[in-house]
């Protein structure tokens, strides 16, 4: 498959915490790709800014192992690596003091598109954007990437927003959520709206009910202690699991245009119901084989910070009235998977004689692994026997369907970095609608600490707690297998 360069016009991209673990692992690794597959325009220049006390040839050397490890480079591309190398720069910057900001003034262009990632703690964002102000670096035009957590709360996030908006217009300013740069959460919108098939149905009529799960196989060992201030709420539903119920519940935009999006987003958040406590089901993971239980892990004994958390939501409009929308997420589970999966009402009424089985139509979009669409049809089981029906799976893995080799399913930061350079803020979240999630996450979690609810524990490498598959039990429905 060939795939299609859109071109980009020459920039400047600081990278505020470019030593950092997101910029190593993630960042870089992914400019490098971008790189590699001469998707960057000749002018581009990325300067990285820390407090760290290195030279180029230091900062150079740091994203040359990062590649290695992180990037996906391959032996043959030592050329390409030493390239990229030199579109790199590093300047010594610190954020809170005022020693480096006149160096770096210096080095950022004024005639180029101009990004400046903010790849450091959140306490951070207001000072950055203070002395981009104060230094005259940033101008109108500038473009500003920031990254989750987006607060801990509602009064938190209307802060950064605040400190943000000071200096910034909401126009300039980009928030990450990286799901919303994967394939086929974007391949989502193409489904849904790309095709007659699936929207006539995409409504209470025909929708029995929609369940999200986003599953990791890793625990919080080495982040516990971040972690255990934040727990899978605020760090996986306020944000991503979030994203991705909107963009399966919202009406179609007029058009697939930053703003249009975004608008239909914001009403879903808004439209969404307070979750009944008795709808929520939330899980520690407990001690295993395979290692120390969560409350070991985040060095807290007495944690009462969910790892997993699973519960059951509705939409309060017309076209979701009595859909329920079921989500859970957690660490240490099963398999690592992410999913969406639109599960049909069943037919009612069966023609053929003995068969009881109420068969359903699952509609089920892959994030990863093999990230790809999957639609469960019932067809008549081959062979003699009479007219036995058997449900199976039209499967389309994007990698296969599409021949697309692992450099064409591009990783979502380089994704979502190209779409800054390009100003499309699409897959961006909006302030208001960061805002909307905390207005609806902030109740359930000050109800439950209000209520003192102790986690459930759950065995490493399960489902998660039973109570969360008795969530669906005793409404007649069922977890789909959480599957690697
Ligand atoms: P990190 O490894 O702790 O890196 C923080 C960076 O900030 C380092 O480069 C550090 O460099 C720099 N820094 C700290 N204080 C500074 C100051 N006063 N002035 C200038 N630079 C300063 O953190 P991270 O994991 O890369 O995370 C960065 C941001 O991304 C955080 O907001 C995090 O929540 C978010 N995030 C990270 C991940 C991930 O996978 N890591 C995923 C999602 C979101 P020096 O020590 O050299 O100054």
């Amino acid at each position: 498959m060939v795939s299609r360069v859109i071109p980009v016009d020459p920039f400047d991209l600081v990278i505020f915490g470019g030593t950092g673990d997101l910029a190593r692992r993630k960042i870089l690794p992914g400019l490098f790709r971008r790189f590699r597959s001469g998707q960057m325009p000749d002018g581009a220049r990325i300067i990285a800014a820390a407090r760290s006390e290195l030279d180029r040839a230091g900062y150079q050397q740091m994203i040359s192992d990062a590649i290695q490890e992180f990037g996906g480079a391959e032996k043959d591309d030592t050329e390409a690596v030493a390239k990229f190398l030199e579109v790199l720069d590093y300047t010594p910057i610190d954020a809170k003091g005022e020693g480096g900001w006149k160096a770096l003034s210096k080095m950022v262009r004024k005639d180029v598109i101009q990004a400046f990632y903010f790849s450091v703690a959140p306490s951070l964002f207001g000072d950055l954007a203070q002395r981009l102000h104060d230094y005259k670096i940033a101008n109108a035009e500038s473009r500003i990437v920031v990254e989750k957590p987006f607060g801990r709360d509602l009064e938190s996030a209307k802060e950064l927003n605040k400190s943000l908006a000071d200096h910034f217009d909401e126009k300039q300013i980009y928030r990450i959520d990286h799901y919303l740069g994967k394939e086929t959460v974007q391949n989502l919108m193409a489904v849904r709206f790309g095709n007659v098939l699936f929207e006539p149905l995409w409504n209470n009529h025909y929708v029995d009910h929609i369940q999200i799960t986003v599953a990791e196989t890793v625990g919080v060992s080495g982040r516990g202690a971040y972690y255990d201030r934040s727990g899978a709420m605020r760090d996986m539903v306020q944000n991503h699991l979030m994203q991705l119920l909107c963009l399966i519940a919202m009406e179609p935009p007029s058009q697939f245009g930053a703003d249009e999006v975004r608008d239909e987003k914001l009403k879903v958040i808004r439209a969404l119901k307070g979750v009944e406590p008795h709808h929520i089901v939330r899980g520690q993971y407990d001690a295993g084989p395979d290692g120390p239980s969560y409350r070991e892990d985040a060095e807290n004994p007495r944690s009462f910070t969910e790892s997993f958390i699973a519960m059951k939501c509705h939409i309060d409009n017309w076209r979701w009235a009595g859909v329920p929308f079921y989500m859970r997420t957690g660490k240490r589970m099963k398999a690592r998977t992410s999913e969406i999966a639109v599960v049909f009402k069943d037919l009612g009424h069966s023609i053929f004689e003995g068969d009881e089985k109420r068969h359903r139509n699952i509609l089920a979009i892959r994030l990863q692994p093999n990230e790809g669409i999957d639609l469960q049809v019932t067809i008549k089981e081959p062979g003699p026997g009479g007219m036995r029906l058997v449900d199976v799976p039209l499967d389309m893995t994007f990698a296969e369907a599409l021949g697309a080799g692992e450099h064409e399913v591009t990783d979502a930061y380089e994704r979502l970095i190209m779409d800054v350079i390009r100003g499309n803020q699409t897959l961006f979240m909006r302030g208001d609608e960061v805002e909307a999630a905390w207005a609806w996450t902030d109740p359930l979690i000050n109800g439950w600490e209000a209520r003192n609810d102790v986690p459930k524990l759950y065995d490493a490498g399960s489902s998660g707690p039973e109570d969360a598959l008795m969530l669906l039990h005793r409404e007649g429905r069922k977890w789909r297998e959480i599957r690697g």
